[in-house]
């Protein structure tokens, strides 16, 4: 009888700590400014069919509102402030409330996913096409009430307000980064060891590659988990890939190679305790308005329409993993937040 009741009780702990299984590692996949618009857009110019993208595959999918804490249409800071701290902001801010004036005066700044990470001693990263001191990677480390603030949100990169601060960054902008702050790589060298391309991170638990032109994601982001995943306490990662469509070919490709780079990180063999989460910051003013099934999109003359801005719609979450069966119906772009800190097993603190 003791045996039975005991067998019963270790069945019982069992299941709910399967039902209640962590993540080591989240993975957040930013596609800024790719609306549900531009997804349909990508799939349908890469593969001449609808819902053709990994993303679309994903098991759990929700919709998200990305509106602000006062505007119904959301820049990155904004946009990526509220998913990486849980709370709104205004537009132009980075990881500061709304009692924030943009470029006049400080709101109560917020810890952000990727500080509580350092905070606990998880490896992190940072992989963007974009300039890496640009609204939604900076809004992962920096908390400053203008996002056009380079030399603060720079030297708020030097000085991490917890752990040692992001352990391995791939992104752009040298150029612009030394001309805010000139000896910003010397700094910078005294915590880590510099990489001459992307492609060449070597073996570094901390290493920055910054580059002035594009760079393939596949193989930097793959390389960037191998060296994440090395810490056993797990890692928070974060890569942005801009799908902004002012240039339609150009912003539908780079999504095309942001959405074949997820799906080869989701089919590595090491992706069981690690939460992949897709979402935008905001959408974007891209209408699939015409063309024939049998012909190409993008040659045919107004089948596209841009009206090239920032759009206030509800924007597509995907996710796999562990933590993942919380993304469902809507969602306020808050609650990834909360979705990616519970996945942890974190609860919100000081
Ligand atoms: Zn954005």
């Amino acid at each position: 009888m003791k045996i039975f009741l005991l067998f019963g009780v270790l069945l019982t702990w069992s299941n709910s700590a399967w039902a209640e299984r962590r993540a080591k590692n989240v993975i957040l996949l930013l596609a800024d400014a790719g609306g549900i618009p531009t997804l349909h857009a990508a799939s349908v110019h890469g593969y001449k069919a609808t819902r053709k993208l990994f993303v679309q595959s994903m098991p759990y999918l929700g919709l998200s509102d990305t509106s602000t804490a006062s505007q119904w249409v959301s820049d990155s800071a904004a946009g990526m402030t509220a998913i990486v701290t849980g709370v709104k902001t205004h537009n132009g801010v980075l990881s500061q409330d709304a009692t924030a004036v943009r470029g006049k005066s400080d709101g109560v700044p917020l810890k952000t996913i990727l500080e509580y990470a350092e905070e606990r001693g998880l490896s992190t990263g940072i992989i963007t096409s974009q300039p890496f001191f640009d609204a939604t990677p900076a809004a992962c480390y920096a908390q400053v009430n203008d996002r056009r603030a380079t030399a603060k949100i720079l030297e708020q990169f030097l000085k991490p307000r917890f752990g040692d601060g992001v352990d391995i960054l791939v992104g752009a902008g040298r150029k612009q980064a030394l001309a805010a702050v000139p000896d910003f790589l010397d700094r910078a060298r005294q915590k880590y060891t510099l990489a001459d391309s992307p492609t060449s991170l070597g073996d570094q638990k901390r290493v920055l590659a910054i580059v002035d032109g594009p760079f393939e994601l596949s193989g930097v982001l793959q390389r960037t988990i191998d060296l994440l995943s090395k810490n056993r306490k797990g890692y928070f990662l974060m890569v942005e890939w801009d799908a902004h469509t002012d240039q339609i070919r150009a912003g539908l490709d780079r999504l095309l190679e942001f959405d074949r780079a997820i799906r080869q990180t989701a089919q590595r063999p090491d992706m069981k305790d690690t939460l992949l989460l897709f979402t935008a910051d905001h959408s974007f003013d891209l209408r699939v308005v015409g063309g024939l099934k049998k012909d190409d999109l993008l040659s045919t003359p107004g089948a596209i329409k841009v009206d090239g801005s920032h759009s206030g719609e509800e924007v597509l979450v995907a996710a796999q993993g562990p933590g993942a069966s919380q993304v469902r119906g809507y969602l306020d772009n808050t609650d990834l937040f909360r979705i990616m800190m519970k996945a942890f097993g974190w609860r919100v603190g000081p």
